[in-house]
């Protein structure tokens, strides 16, 4: 019985040297506008916005989507513009 706590003691331990997700290897988010040259903002295209706001209409912090701050800027103000004139929602639900 002891003998078999302490293996899945020793277990445990190995797992969260691989796999704990608070050391999780971090991949490198590149911002999708400084990446793609061609790539022009345009607050007239919803479907273009829609990739940096969740499903209630919020617009995604810069952690998630892995813009940079200077675009992060852009993408504000265009979904900010896009919900004036009404292509995007302010809220969903
Ligand atoms: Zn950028």
């Amino acid at each position: 019985m002891s003998d078999k706590k302490q293996n899945k003691r020793n277990n445990n331990k190995n797992y969260d040297d691989d796999y704990n997700p608070r050391f999780r290897k971090q991949r490198k988010k590149v911002c999708v506008l400084c990446s793609d040259k061609n790539f022009v903002l345009d607050y007239k295209n919803p479907e273009q916005l829609k990739k940096f706001i969740n499903e209630r209409g919020k617009i995604l912090p810069r952690r998630n989507t892995g813009t940079c701050a200077k675009h992060q800027r852009d993408i504000t103000i265009a979904v900010k513009r896009a919900r004036h004139i009404a292509v995007l929602p302010y809220a969903q639900d």
